[in-house]
């Protein structure tokens, strides 16, 4: 990990107190707090137009702030951009490519724009495990194989921080868990990972803790455990004879909902599963779907909770 001697130990990563930014009347980030330990991957959820693409780029004073305080890896990043900038690793939302370049001139130039050393040979087996060939011109890449050069430039210095503006959107699936894993091995080597997503699914799967962001404000950091014990999930029955619906609505977070002709049945389920999945095991099931929870539930949850 490059620089990580000139970080204090126990100094968070990401410290930003009452940051505030408008464009015109549009109030983006209305005192913004947020705390992000070394070593954590932490995941900021918001619905669209919340203000995440804002806070990252205050974050690294590609936006100027108005108001508040802000601090990354112990430094300000408007007293102390460029440095900075060599110690993280960004992905924007849209990253803009020189067309006429190939993959590995793209890389070499965003690598020498940073001002941080990169290992070529690491650069390389990015680029193997995420299959994309370094001779081809952008202006030949579909749009995941653009998103994976913007992957590719956020990790190949191997910052000791990583900001990440919805890093798997755009991608199919395979490369959506290869993203996430790119992210857990950077982890594992030390680096501290910030990430922005509406998708709440890859959000539970990695994420050591989340921030949820809505029009300007942190209104929640918790555990990711803690948003998932919150969190409320559909579950749609249907059984081959009677319905266990009395015995089911016994079950702890469990609510019945609706219960409908031919042994069908509609029920919440909040927080962990496994109670009424061990419940279900007794009766003759024939089919089970379940609904995951939009981001709107677990704010839903989230605010039912503080009531
Ligand atoms: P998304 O998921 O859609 O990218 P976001 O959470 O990243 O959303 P931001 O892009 O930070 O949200 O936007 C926050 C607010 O600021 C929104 O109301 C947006 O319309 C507005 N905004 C963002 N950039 C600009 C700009 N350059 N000029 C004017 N308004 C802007």
């Amino acid at each position: 990990m490059q620089g990580s001697a000139s970080t204090a130990a126990g100094e968070p990563a990401i410290l930003t107190r009452d940051l505030t930014k408008s464009y015109g009347r549009v109030r983006a980030l209305q005192g913004v707090d947020l705390e992000v330990r070394r070593g954590e991957i932490f995941g900021f959820l918001g619905p669209n137009g919340a203000g995440k693409t804002t806070t990252i780029r205050c974050l690294l004073d590609m936006i100027r702030r108005d108001g508040g305080t802000v601090q990354v890896l112990g430094l300000d990043p408007q007293v102390d951009p460029l440095a900075v900038h060599a110690r993280t690793g960004y992905l924007p939302g849209e990253l803009h490519l020189d067309e006429n370049l190939s993959v590995e001139k793209a890389l070499r130039f965003l690598g020498a724009l940073r001002g941080a050393k990169v290992d070529w040979g690491y650069v390389r087996t990015l680029a193997e495990r995420l299959d994309l060939d370094f001779g081809t011109p952008i202006k030949q890449l579909s749009k995941g194989n653009k998103q994976k050069v913007g992957l590719i430039q956020a990790f190949m210095h191997q910052p000791e921080l990583l900001l990440l503006d919805e890093p798997t959107s755009g991608l199919d699936p395979l490369l959506q868990q290869e993203t996430l894993r790119l992210v857990e091995r950077a982890r594992a080597q030390g680096a501290t990972v910030f990430f922005s997503s509406h998708v709440l699914s890859e959000v539970q799967e990695i994420a050591d803790r989340v921030g949820i962001i809505r029009q300007g404000r942190v209104v929640e950091v918790a555990e990711t455990e803690t948003l998932i014990k919150r969190s409320v999930r559909r579950v749609r029955l249907s059984f081959r004879d009677a319905v266990p619906a009395a015995e089911l609505a016994m079950i702890p977070g469990v609510t019945i909902l609706s219960e409908g002709e031919g042994g069908s049945l509609l029920i919440q389920a909040e927080g962990e599963m496994a109670p009424l999945i061990k419940a279900l095991a007794r009766y003759p099931v024939v089919e089970l779907d379940t609904e995951r929870p939009s981001l709107e539930e677990v704010f839903l949850a989230y605010y039912a909770a503080e009531a």
